[in-house]
């Protein structure tokens, strides 16, 4: 069966990770589609989620008020797939979110706190070379606006830090980063998102 992806698109950086999937599929040999997803019936087949960088209190209020947040919540709730959110995506997955994050309506999947624009005015953005579990060469990480997890608990688990501060997390099929991996030619991101789908 060909694999079908959604990529959140209400908002952010929706067709960069679109063809970066479509690319590390085609460089992993595996058949599949990907789509922009606004509205709960277009995702209930997919077989994977990102949720992009973007404004998470923007993408968050998009996201309650079509009703799928409550529709990625039940399904989840029934039955893991892999979600992969990156910048306001990891936001929008943190079980608590701290300093500004009350008007965030959070997906509340991983066992995480996280705190929005963590890196201040002085490092707005910037990159840096990433050393991250299990890749044996260095991650290029495009850091914009960027938050980051402050603790961890539970069943999540770190996967990078810069400057000591948490960056990437897994939990069971959730995964989130701070920066944004579809702004790089580097596929590594995607196609380990996408080993989790099976
Ligand atoms: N600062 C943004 C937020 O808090 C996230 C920025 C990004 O996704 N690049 O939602």
């Amino acid at each position: 069966m060909p694999i079908k992806v959604g990529v959140i698109g209400m908002q952010g950086a929706v067709e960069e990770h679109i063809r970066m999937v479509e690319r590390a599929l085609k460089s992993m040999g595996k058949g599949g589609t990907t789509v922009p997803i606004r509205r709960p019936e277009q995702f209930l087949d997919c077989d994977a989620l990102i949720i992009p960088g973007g404004e998470s209190t923007t993408i968050s209020k998009l996201l309650a008020n079509s009703g799928l947040t409550y529709a990625i919540k039940k399904r989840y709730d029934e039955a893991e797939f892999p979600i992969m959110g990156a910048c306001a995506g990891m936001i929008l997955l943190a079980k608590k979110v701290i300093g500004d994050g009350k008007k965030i309506i959070s997906l509340e999947l991983m066992d995480m706190e996280v705190k929005r624009n963590a890196f201040g005015r002085q490092r707005e953005s910037f990159e840096t070379d990433l050393g991250v579990k299990n890749f044996d060469a260095p991650y290029r990480a495009v850091f914009i606006r960027a938050p980051v997890a402050t603790r961890v608990w539970g069943k999540c688990e770190v996967l990078a830090r810069f400057d000591q501060k948490i960056v990437m997390v897994k939990q069971d099929s959730c995964f989130a980063l701070a920066y944004h991996p579809e702004l790089t030619s580097d596929l590594r991101i995607h196609q380990y998102f996408l080993s989790f789908i099976e």
